[in-house]
């Protein structure tokens, strides 16, 4: 996917702007609030018609503007389509347009500019506590496999309902009963996502490796490891088999779960690691190494949709450069040869080999 162009009225900070792109790497320099992280939210946007920094819709539209555009050309599924979302300050909703033709929902526009962003916070998929991974592994593996989607809001449908057993039996023994149906279901539905997200990460964790081999000049080992509950002894075991070692673990934790009123154990606590060189990332690593780790993780991603889809999803780099030693920055900006790339940075005086350099002041390309 590539776009090709892109314009912009009453959006954040740009009153009107119109950008030619490069289908390789596009880098974009300028201060500090020109509107660099603006224009990566539009891109964004333009492609899900979700944004990655606004609660509100209405953020985005310019102040004292009575509503904002977003319209961009792209290549993509073989031909050049266009998109174009209108968006108002108020409660009035947001109008979306595929190829001149107006559509119901973002889920009309899916697949036609698919992109992956890394922004500073990503930094907390490696540093924070599991939630955060779970978060970054469930979304990206819920925009590869629909059937995986599924299952997780099944997952965590019934997960609810078996905590309100554990909360509410202490007054109402007789909803104990119904208690063995729910943890049937529950590793049932449990041990499929066991399965997805073994073969998701493992996937994943190989393609990471490659590209932070590359971006650290060979200097460190990347590895990832999927961890699940202690009963599983193989996460690449058939379905069945991980049923009946989740059913094992809970077993071992019914006394638990029915004193405490909560639900203990599962792979709603499932989480990973990332070690480099055998160290342990999280609690050793320098902040170079884990922002080459997080940015080795976001190339994953896209690579892993890119096999799925056949074409490479646009990948969004937030500030990517600091931090990185000059051998890093150098990958970053003239290594990354596989499909379209936007890079900000502040830093005047960097350059990309593989396209094109644009400034941005006060919400206008210089
Ligand atoms: P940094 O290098 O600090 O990350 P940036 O170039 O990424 O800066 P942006 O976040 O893109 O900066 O732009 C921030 C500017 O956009 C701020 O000055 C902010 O006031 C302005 N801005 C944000 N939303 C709106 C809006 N709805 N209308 C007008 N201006 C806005
Ligand atoms: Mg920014």
């Amino acid at each position: 996917m590539i776009l090709e162009s892109l314009s912009l009225q009453g959006f954040r900070n740009y009153q009107q702007a119109e950008f030619e792109f490069d289908p390789g790497v596009n880098l974009i320099v300028g201060d500090n609030a020109q509107g660099k992280t603006n224009l990566l939210e539009a891109i964004s946007y333009l492609g899900s018609g979700k944004s990655f920094r606004a609660q509100k819709t209405g953020e985005m539209v310019g102040f004292s503007r009575e509503f904002a555009e977003i319209s961009g050309n792209v290549f993509s599924q073989e031909r050049r389509q266009n998109l174009r979302f209108v968006l108002f300050p108020g409660a009035r909703p947001r109008q979306i347009w595929r190829n001149g033709a107006k559509k119901k929902s973002a889920g009309d526009i899916a697949g036609v500019l698919p992109t992956v962003l890394f922004c500073p916070e990503d930094l907390l998929i490696l540093k924070s506590g599991a939630a955060q991974r779970r978060r970054f592994g469930d979304s990206a593996l819920c925009q590869l496999r629909p059937n995986y989607d599924a299952a997780l809001t099944e997952y965590n449908r019934i997960l609810e309902q078996k905590s309100r057993i554990l909360k509410d039996h202490f007054e109402n023994p007789r909803l104990l009963d119904i208690l063995p149906e729910y943890n049937a279901r529950l590793c049932q539905v449990g041990a499929l996502l066991i399965s997805y997200r073994a073969r998701f990460y493992d996937g994943l964790g190989k393609a990471a490796a490659v590209y932070h081999n590359q971006l650290s000049a060979g200097a460190e080992d990347f590895r990832l490891e999927y961890k699940t509950v202690s009963t599983v002894k193989d996460v690449f075991a058939p379905v069945a088999q991980l049923t009946q070692d989740l059913q094992a673990h809970l077993e071992s934790h019914a006394r638990g779960e029915l004193e405490s009123g909560q639900c203990l154990t599962g792979p709603h606590r499932d989480d990973f690691t990332v070690t480099l060189s055998g160290v342990d990332l999280k609690a050793y690593g320098s902040q170079g190494q884990t922002r080459t780790s997080a940015i080795s993780l976001k190339l994953a991603q896209r690579e892993l949709m890119a096999r799925e889809w056949g074409e490479q999803p646009v990948l969004l780099l937030d500030d990517v450069l600091s931090e990185l030693d000059p051998g890093r920055q150098d990958f970053v900006l003239n290594q990354i040869v596989t499909g379209q790339v936007f890079i900000t940075c502040c830093e005047p005086g960097r350059f990309t080999r593989l396209g094109k350099t644009m400034t941005i002041h006060q919400g206008s390309v210089v």
